[in-house]
């Protein structure tokens, strides 16, 4: 295992690094206050587009996929991404600048990977271009979502078409305006064996019976302009070709898609801790209580010395799984995702919340990102699979090495 950097690794990292001071530094707080303002709900930031035109124009796009795709991506490792995708977790809106943002990223990685050539030239071109947005609808209120056997919207072949009926909800991207398609997860054949039954097809946000209910917030947070929505299909009609690689081939293509998404989402989480530990430094170096600067309390330092232990463990620990992706591809990684998909959002609590405590009250507020940090990396212990899921699984197999 080599984590040395290539230059041309260094020289992107030094270049993403500038380009944050020089357009998204001095705007963050711009930014902030635009998107956290409830008469801007569901509206992109209007500097928006002509901050994603830099970032192309600079050569700072489509960073995530590992594969060349003509001059759209530089053709990354999953281990040359990941400190990309940590500079960009520092600022939770960053990544889309960069179209690098969830769920976008594994819905690229789908269409890429499993699409047809005319898949790809209708949706996946203007996806990687930044011109339109997607969802990805999997999660259903009625079922235990966490086993994705259990999903049971209706796909029903007619003539044709295929007739999809079913509620989604948690449908991430699903209110953006710009969100034009989504990859709609159901059952094509509820009779076949457990891992068959599923298929995966695009449907289009326009499409007559898609009705949006209503966004979710998270603990108060509305994630706009992108949103989490809940989605009513009802008697929604798409031609047949829009199913993806085959009927009964869905469960095949989650799989596919969860384990590069799990490990972004890991890779962004170790920047928000990483930014989360250099903020409560510096409250510590400036702030004086009972006399003495924080800094100076050994159990402030105790905080700070943790916290740098458990995000460097982290961040090693996601290197690893990329390496070993980039080598043995990720049905081998599994157990390294599923490790780092334990271990990233509890130690990223773990440390925004011992920023914020360092904060006092400003820590809880609107003054730093800390909070929203926190509701993020709190959501990421249920999304792309809850902790117990992964434990479960990565349970089984450990045990199963060690008892054969
Ligand atoms: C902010 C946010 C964004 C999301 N974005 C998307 C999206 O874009 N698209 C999408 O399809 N979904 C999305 N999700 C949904 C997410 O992936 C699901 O919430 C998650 O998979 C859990 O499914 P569930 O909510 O049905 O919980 P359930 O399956 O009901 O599980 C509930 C709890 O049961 C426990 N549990 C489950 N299985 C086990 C086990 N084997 N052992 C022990 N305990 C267990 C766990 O504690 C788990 O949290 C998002 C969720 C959130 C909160």
């Amino acid at each position: 295992m080599n984590f040395e950097y290539s230059e041309k690794n260094i020289e992107l990292q030094q270049r993403l690094i500038a380009f944050f001071e020089e357009h998204i530094l001095p705007v963050e707080e711009e930014v902030n206050t635009f998107l956290y303002n409830p008469d801007n709900r569901w509206k992109p930031w209007p500097g928006m587009e002509d901050l994603k035109a830099k970032a192309k124009a600079a050569g700072l796009w489509n960073l995530f996929l590992p594969k060349s795709y003509g001059n759209l991506s530089p053709g990354l490792t999953n281990l040359e991404y990941a400190p990309l995708a940590e500079i960009m977790g520092r600022i939770l809106w960053s990544s889309e600048i960069f179209n690098c943002s969830a769920p976008d990223t594994g819905n690229m990685e789908v269409l890429a990977k499993y699409g047809s050539p005319e898949h790809q030239k209708q949706w996946l071109a203007p996806l990687m271009n930044g011109e339109i947005r997607s969802a990805f609808l999997m999660t259903e209120p009625q079922v235990a979502s966490s086993d994705a056997t259990n999903i049971e919207t209706s796909i029903v072949k007619d003539g044709d078409e295929y007739v999809i009926n079913g509620t989604k909800w948690w449908s991430s991207g699903g209110m953006n305006p710009d969100c034009k398609i989504a990859i709609v997860m159901g059952k094509t054949d509820p009779d076949a064996s457990r891992h068959q039954q599923q298929s995966m097809v695009l449907v289009p946000m326009d499409t007559p019976g898609l009705k949006i209910i209503r966004p979710l917030s998270v603990f108060g947070f509305y994630d706009s302009p992108e949103g989490h929505a809940e989605i009513v299909l009802d008697n929604v009609r798409v031609p047949k070709e829009n199913l993806i690689l085959g009927e009964g081939k869905g469960f095949e293509i989650a799989q596919g898609r969860l384990g590069p998404g799990r490990i972004h989402h890991c890779m962004r989480l170790i920047g928000m801790a990483q930014r989360s530990l250099e903020l409560m430094s510096k409250r510590a170096a400036e702030r004086i209580a009972f006399g003495k600067t924080f800094k100076d309390y050994s159990s402030i330092r105790q905080e700070i010395a943790q916290s740098q232990c458990e995000i460097e463990q982290a961040r090693l620990l996601t290197l690893s799984a990329a390496d070993r992706m980039d080598k043995l591809g990720n049905k081998a990684s599994k157990d390294l995702i599923a490790m780092i998909k334990i271990v990233a959002p509890n130690m990223a609590l773990k440390v925004i919340d011992r920023a914020m405590q360092i904060h006092g009250g400003k820590g809880v507020g609107p003054d730093t990102p800390l909070a929203h940090f926190f509701v993020a990396a709190r959501m990421l212990r249920l999304a792309d699979g809850p902790d117990e899921v992964h434990m479960y699984q990565l349970g089984k197999s450990v045990i199963k090495k060690y008892s054969e």
